[in-house]
Formats: structure tokens, sequence, C-alpha cells
């Protein structure tokens, strides 16, 4: 067993059969599994941008034979190029990406009993020979039957195969099968196959027919039975699985070897084991995660440092003064976290969450003034132009008592005009700017920068935040601006752990006082004309409806037409005698402004609208909103929708169509007719359709979590994160020998931060 360089794994005790040491893969003589690779791994770029607080790169770090773990799938003995293109299309193209491909769940099935034993109608796996094999047309068309006579020295049977003729060409007479299947009435009784394999080829013999056996996430160009083969083919190499975790660490968390636990995911002898190494799995993927993040705020810490912003609290006064209201405690509570971050010369790095309407504005406003009170800049950044003009007037009624006048940047101003403000802002004469982001991005912006709100982006993904995080200085000093994150999409506790880990957290609970309710109606297809009726009578009331058209991921020519073909329907037939407005992304920034316009003005009656343009529009008399194929909608986005109405007077009205075709499509709907808590929804939507839903898009990045459920993994996400913690306080630039391979794995993760940071 020369091959077998790795030994029997010796935590879980599953052993890798000699026999396939003999089966030699045809492989590249230099990676051989028993040859150490000499070649040295390139060195990993440094972690941050060179201000001395990276982590500086010791020596290349040399895997242990990484080599194999990176070869190529078709190096593996009986994968051949079709295959090999087929695996591409899953994701898989190296072994080590096959043996991460992790089974969804086992099948339970037992060892081979003698065929005499079986009962009738029992479900068992039998070791057998074939005799006699044929196919027998049936009267029912396309229904072909595939039988085999099989016997072993206590009976005989007919296993019986469906539509499965190219069996005739795989089974042959003589041979020795497991097969699976329930025994059926008959003379000779009849085995109806479920699974069947053919002994003495390759493979791990009972691989699909005994034991526990693996069902892995298949698709059309693989099934769950061929990447069964495939992960036996590579089974002889776990033994090349990295082992990331330092001794000291698995002995803490209690987990086996890398290798081990791969071996006991894919070839499991209890489901204990199969469980106990998948925790492996979760734990180092939130112990790299958790150290990664903690290396971001670490590095903001020690990094540069901020303006303390200590004011004399007249601006807020003046501001809190001119307010027709007074501030909920939430608010006053909020208010206070950011103040005091904002006081130290740390850049505070805070993400306000607090569902539509919560009054994140005015908390906003008040951290603006605290800046300026301390001779400081501020500017408020907004993902789209529409928004950038609706907040320049609300920010500037909240804002005029305290003299303040914010100046808006957008890149419809004419070029004269846009100079002239920004020469404002360079000069130091305009303290307040608002714009989208790339008002950032421009040289030599501001004078005095001291503190960035970034309004409704829970698109954001880690890396944009860092990259933000880095452009946000002031160009005098160099020193880093304060950062205030808003969301109005309600983050579970894990999420924020996690997607959101680099940054602290405060939330507004609850609405302001005195608000509308809002109704929320779930309407199938054929109630559809009662419903438009219903919006009928409130548009001839005087108020105003949105109709939201779904955004078609990755297409946005598809998501404009659908919006265009919406109103155009809507036009014509059902508010025929009603104006019906639109507004969809890839209408050009006047356009979409005077569409939004002339909904703002009551102009028009109904806006067709797509997500990209709704955000944060506030309109109080619109009453109604309707959604349109609902389902295709997170349950934080739709609760975040609905939020647009019942912000004036009246109680708002929000009709859902949809017609789902899941029982958990159903659910979801059920729950948002029946709840308003938005914390509740997006815990529910992090459960039923994961993290994508809850943040509105799919991030894909350091964040994004391959093995990892965070509805699940609850316990393992507070382990990782105390260990971690641990880890960066003892070795906070992880340069000690045993954790040089875990630094590795943490830098793999978030490698474009150094990328982002440099652009
Ligand atoms: P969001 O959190 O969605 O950004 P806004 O800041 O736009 O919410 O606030 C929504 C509305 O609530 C605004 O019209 C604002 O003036 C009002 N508002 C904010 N705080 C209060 C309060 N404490 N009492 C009453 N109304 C408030
Ligand atoms: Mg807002």
């Amino acid at each position: 067993a020369a091959d077998l360089r790795h030994g029997a794994p010796s935590w879980v005790g599953v052993t890798m059969r000699t026999q396939r040491a003999r089966q030699r893969p045809r492989i590249m003589p230099n990676l051989s599994p028993n040859v150490q690779p000499s070649a040295s791994i390139p060195t990993i770029p440094p972690f941050s941008s060179a201000r001395g607080t990276a982590w500086t790169t010791p020596a290349a770090v040399k895997r242990p034979s990484t080599a194999w773990w990176d070869a190529p799938v078709t190096e593996l003995a009986g994968i051949g190029r079709v295959t090999g293109e087929r695996a591409a299309t899953m994701g898989i193209t190296r072994v080590g990406d096959l043996l991460e491909h992790l089974p969804v769940r086992y099948l339970t099935y037992d060892d081979a009993r003698p065929l005499g034993e079986l009962s009738i109608d029992e479900e068992a796996t039998v070791r057998v020979r074939i005799g006699r094999i044929a196919v027998r047309p049936t009267r029912r068309r396309g229904l072909r039957i595939v039988e085999a006579g099989v016997s072993d020295a206590t009976g005989a049977a007919v296993a019986v195969w469906f539509n499965q003729e190219y069996l005739l060409r795989v089974l042959e007479p003589g041979q020795e099968v497991l097969l699976r299947g329930r025994l059926e009435p008959g003379r000779p009784p009849k085995i109806v196959v479920k699974a069947h394999e053919v002994l003495g080829g390759q493979g791990s013999e009972g691989r699909h027919t005994q034991g526990l056996v693996p069902v892995y996430p298949a698709s059309e160009a693989l099934s769950a039975r061929r990447l069964r083969e495939l992960v036996d083919a590579a089974r002889p190499y776990l033994g090349a699985a990295v082992e990331n975790l330092p001794a000291w660490m698995r002995r803490r968390l209690n987990v086996p070897h890398q290798a081990d636990a791969l071996a006991a995911i894919h070839f499991p002898r209890t489901t204990r084991e199969g469980r106990v190494g998948r925790r492996r799995l979760v734990l180092e993927e939130l112990v790299v995660l958790q150290l990664g993040l903690g290396a971001v705020r670490r590095n903001e810490q020690l990094g540069r440092p901020a303006p303390a912003l200590r004011g004399d609290g007249g601006l807020r006064t003046a501001v809190l003064g001119g307010l027709p209201f007074t501030l909920t405690a939430e608010q006053q509570r909020v208010t206070a976290e950011i103040a005091r971050d904002l006081e130290r010369d740390r850049p505070m790095r805070r993400l306000l969450q607090g569902e539509v309407g919560s009054g994140k504005t005015v908390v906003a406003a008040l951290a603006i003034c605290q800046a300026v009170e301390a001779g400081r800049q501020a500017a408020l950044l907004v993902p789209t132009e529409t928004l950038a003009d609706q907040h320049v007037r609300t920010l500037d009624m909240l804002l005029a008592p305290a003299g303040i006048s914010p100046v808006l940047v957008t890149g419809r101003l004419t070029a004269g005009e846009r100079d002239h403000r920004r020469l404002a802002l360079r000069s130091g004469t305009a303290s307040v700017a608002i714009g989208t982001q790339a008002l950032l991005f421009e040289r030599e912006a501001f004078a005095r920068l001291g503190l960035v709100v970034v309004d409704e982006q829970h698109r954001f993904g880690v890396e944009q935040r860092q990259a933000l995080a880095d452009r946000a200085t002031d160009s005098g000093t160099d020193a880093a601006a304060h950062l205030l994150y808003m969301t109005a999409t309600p983050i579970p506790r894990t999420l924020a752990l996690t997607a959101y880990g680099d940054l602290r957290v405060s939330t507004i609970r609850g609405r302001p006082p005195g608000r509308q309710p809002i109704e929320t109606r779930w309407i199938r297809e054929l109630q559809r004309d009662d419903a438009y009726e219903l919006i009928r009578a409130q548009l001839r009331a005087g108020h105003q409806g949105y109709v939201i058209c779904p955004r078609v991921e990755g297409d946005d020519e598809a998501l404009a037409r659908s919006a265009v073909e919406e109103a155009e329907r809507l036009r014509r037939g059902p508010f025929a005698a009603f104006t019906v407005g639109l507004a969809h992304g890839a209408l050009k920034g006047d356009d979409k402004r005077a569409a939004m316009t002339a909904f703002a003005t009551g102009q028009t009656h109904l806006l067709v609208a797509t997500t990209v343009v709704e955000v944060g529009i506030d309109v109080p008399n619109a009453t109604i909103m309707v959604i349109e194929d609902a389902d295709r909608f997170g349950l934080a986005q739709l609760h975040q929708l609905r939020g647009r109405v019942g912000r004036g007077e009246h109680p708002g009205l929000c009709i859902l169509f949809a017609e789902p075709a899941t029982e958990d499509g159903q659910r979801r709907l059920e729950a948002i007719t029946h709840t308003q808590d938005g914390f509740r929804l997006a815990e529910l939507d992090l459960e039923l359709r994961g993290e994508g839903a809850v943040l509105g898009v799919r991030q894909s990045g350091p964040t994004d979590l391959r093995f990892a459920r965070l509805t699940r993994d609850r316990r393992e996400l507070a382990e990782a994160r105390q260990i971690a913690r641990r880890t960066l306080r003892d070795d906070p630039r992880l340069e000690r020998p045993e954790h040089s391979l875990l630094r590795r794995a943490v830098l793999e993760r978030f490698a474009d931060l150094p990328r982002l940071l440099d652009a």
C-alpha cells in the first residue's frame, strides 16, 4: 500500500480499501501521490494597503502535497475529457473540488442479505448472480422493462428495471451484482430495482446499494450516482487535503483532521460520523471568516486615526428644535450610540438598521451636525440619483434651522455648476454633500471630510465597504472618515455576525407613533379583476399606487421590458381611465426623474416600476402597492417594498400577486400577509431561502458560505467567533508558524481586499 501516503485516517477509523492501491491513477509522473512537491507556493499579496498595518507576508508557506488537491479531475482513473467537462459545469475542476462537493444527505441501506430471507414488500439489498437478461415491451406506450433472472445460494428472483435499456449493454449473464430494491410477489418473485452495482469492477463495493449511501447535489450533466463514482476515484487522495487548523485549535474545537473529516463525510459508517465530519468543515469555514473579519476590524482600528468629532451640540439642538415631532426613545438611543463613536479618534464603522419609515434620516442628520460642529464636512451617499434628489429636499428642511445647506452633486448638473460645487467642497466653504457613491471616488473631493453616511446600502459586500472606507479620507490630513451605513433591511443576528461582521450594529425597532397600518393581501390570478376594482376605487378617491415588477436577475433588458409591457397593458386595459407612469433602471436619468416627479406631484395615479427605482422613495399620498410575481422576491424585500405605502394619514394596502409553485413559497406568502415584524420575516427568509434572499441579491465574496448554514449552525458560529477572537488576541497577524496555513486560508478568502484597496 505504498500509494497510501497518508495512511489510514486515524480519527474516524475509516480505512481506505487496500485494493485501491493497485489502481494507480494515470497521472503526471511528478505528481504521484507519494512524492512531496517541491514547488513553492506563489507569494500571497499583502492583506491590506501598504500603510504598515497589513499582515506582512512571511516566506512562502508550503502546503503539504497540495499538488494532488489542485490536480485536474481528469487525472483521476476513469475520468475522461467528457466527464471532466461535465464536472466543470458544476464548478468541479480539481480533485479538491470533487472532495469538497459534499452530499446533501444519505440513504440508509443495510448490508446485503440472502434472497431467501426476504419477505414480500420488503426493501433490501441482495448480492446475486445474473442469469438470462432481456427487454420486454409492454402495452403501455413508451414503457419498456428490462428483466434479469438473478439468484444466490438461497433463492431466485426476477430483477426488474423500467426504461433502462442501456442495461442490456452493461449487465452480462454470470456477473455478480448488488441490487437494492423491493420484493414483489410472483413466481419467481420480482425485485423492482432502485439501485444496482456490478461487483468486481472499479469503485468501492456497496457504494450505491449498501450502508450509508451519500446523495450528492447532482445536475443534468452528472447524476448523484456518477458523482459517487467520481468521489470514489478521488478517495485515495483524501490525504492531500490541506490541514489549515493548527493542532491546538483542532483539540480545542474537538474536530478531526481535514482528511479524516472528508473521509467521514463521503464514506461514513454511521450518520454521527458524517455529522462530525461536516461540523469540522463548517467550523473551519466560519473560523477563517471570523479571522478575516476580525482582521478587517483590527485594520481599521490600528490604521489611520479619525478626527474626534466633539461638537458643542449647538447645531444638533437647533435641528431638534425645528422638528415637528420629538425623537422616539429608539431614535435617541441609536443617536447616542453613534455620537459616542464619533467622539473617538478611531474611525466609526457602524450599520444603522431600521425598517422603512423608522426615521433613520433624522438620526443621520444629527450625526452630520455633529461633524459640522466639530469643523468637519459630511457626505451622504445614496445608490441612485433619484434618491439623491429626494434626500437633498429632506435634508435641506431638516438642517435649515442649523443654517446648513447641503450641496447636491450629481451627473445631471452642467459641467460648470458641478465644478462650482466641487470647488465649494474642496475649499471647505460647503460642509455637507449629497450624491451617489461616485462622489467619493473623485480625487480631492473634500477639504475636511469627517463623516460619510451611506444610505440604503444593504447590497454592499465587505469588499465594497473596504474600498469605500479607503476612499473616505480627508485629502488634507489623510485621516480616515467615520462611516455610517443605513439599511431598511432587517438583518438577523447571524448575518450581522457574518456578512456584516466588519461593522457594529445599531437598531431602531418599530416605527414612529401614528403610523398607518398596512394591510397585505395575497391574491390569486383568478381574483385579479376584483383586486383591480379595489385599486380603481382607491384611485378614484384621490390616492396613488405603485405596481412593482420583479427584477429578473442578470437581465436588465428583460426586466425593463416586463415593466414596459405591464405599463402598456394597464394603460390599455384595466386602468385606461387613469394616468399610468413608468420608471425603470434602463430609463435615462432625465426620463426617470420626470416619471418620479410626475408621481410625487400627483400627476400620475399609478407608477409601474422595477425595484431598482423605488428604494427610499417617500410619497405620502400613495396608499397602494401592487407586487407582481411576489414569490420571486425575498420576504425582507417585500416587507421593505410595502413600507412605501401607509406613510401618510391613510392606511396602506399591499396586494401580492403570486402563484407559488412550492410549499415554501406558499409559507412565505402566508407569513408576509400575517406579520408586520421585519425581523421575523428576515429570519424566516434566511431559513427558507438563504442569505441571498435577505440581502436582496446574492453577495459573492469573502462572506459567502459554502458549508455553513447560518440558521442551522448557530452554535458553530458562536464557537468560531470565540476562537477567532482568541487567536487574533494571541497572534494578531497570524505570524506564528503553526498559524501559517490558517493565515493563508484567510488571505485566500479575502483575496480581493488588497486589490480593491489599491484600485
Ligand atoms: P427611513 O428610516 O425609512 O429612512 P425616514 O427617515 O424617511 O425613514 O422617516 C419617515 C418619516 O417619518 C419621515 O416623514 C419623518 O419625518 C418621520 N419621522 C421620523 N421620526 C419621527 C418621529 N420620532 N415621530 C414622528 N415622525 C417621525
Ligand atoms: Mg430612508
